[in-house]
């Protein structure tokens, strides 16, 4: 598999009142083409600050990020970004099929609007083209965001806690669409989450970061299968040992098992 994204030596410290601050610190980690990795990380570690520098809204102080071998200096073009407040990346002046079809304004008409229409079916919005994100439910509303990120067709797929807005009955939905639409496509998907047994049950590897200033700790291959349940696959053996040791390195407690990094 080909390297769609590389992140070498990477360290980022805001200017703050009280003293500069140092968010992540020499990471380094790739994403193969396909793949989906997940970051797991204790609140305020750093992973936000890490997911904009990969999207080229941070300039990092040190270190460097490349998309399939090209170095990010600026939004790259073929990268889309679903964030965790839906409310606030849609447009509300806008109908749900022209949010979709923001993105693509550079293409024909027609185009727009097949891509849009493909996507809104795609996470199963057919229909819901005309309403506007305000007549809709939460998770309809972020069903909508990563419609727009999927009609863009990205070679990486960022998201930020995507799911952490909804209620658990619809993150779970919304987890099982990300997983189908990306076999689908192939998408490549780096997300940031703070939830230990999402990034498990989505995970193709789980990066484990430290505490801030974030460091990559551990990462952990996920071998539970591309067909997987909210029900049987939580339950299962392999996914209560993966989740205790990713627990168990988010404490610092070196897990017994944990794998070095792989890649
Ligand atoms: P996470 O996403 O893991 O919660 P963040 O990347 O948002 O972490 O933040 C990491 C650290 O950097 C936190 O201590 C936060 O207060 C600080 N930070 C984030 N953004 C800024 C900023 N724009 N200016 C100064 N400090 C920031």
């Amino acid at each position: 598999m080909s390297t769609m994204l590389e992140v070498t030596d990477l360290g980022h410290t805001y200017p703050g009142k009280d003293g500069p601050h140092t968010a992540i610190d020499a990471l380094g980690f790739t994403v193969a083409a396909g793949e989906l990795v997940c970051v797991v990380g204790p609140s305020g570690c750093g992973k936000s600050t890490l997911l904009r520098t990969i999207a080229g809204l941070v300039t990092p102080s040190r270190g460097r990020v490349s998309l399939h071998g090209t170095p990010v200096d600026g939004v790259p073009a073929d990268l889309a970004v679903v964030f965790q407040d839906y409310s606030r990346s849609l447009f509300p002046w806008l109908s749900v099929q022209k949010n979709v079809e923001f993105p693509l304004r550079s293409l024909p008409r027609a185009e727009r609007a097949a891509r849009a229409a493909e996507a809104l079916t795609s996470v199963g919005l057919e229909g819901a083209g005309r309403k506007y994100p305000w007549q809709l439910s939460g998770g309809m509303q972020q069903r909508v965001a990563i419609a727009r990120a999927l009609a863009y067709r990205p070679a990486l797929l960022l998201m930020d806690e995507p799911f952490a807005s909804v209620d658990a009955q619809t993150r779970f939905e919304l987890e099982d669409l990300l997983l189908r639409v990306r076999r689908e496509q192939d998408t490549t998907v780096l997300l940031v989450t703070h939830d230990i047994d999402e990034s498990v049950y989505l995970a193709d590897r789980v990066l484990v970061l430290s505490k801030s200033p974030a460091t990559v700790v551990a990462q952990l291959p996920v071998e539970l299968g591309a067909e997987r349940d909210q029900i049987t696959t939580r339950a299962s053996d392999e996914f209560v040992e993966l989740r205790a040791k990713v627990a168990g390195l988010l404490q610092g407690t070196p897990a017994p098992a944990a794998e070095p990094a792989t890649r």
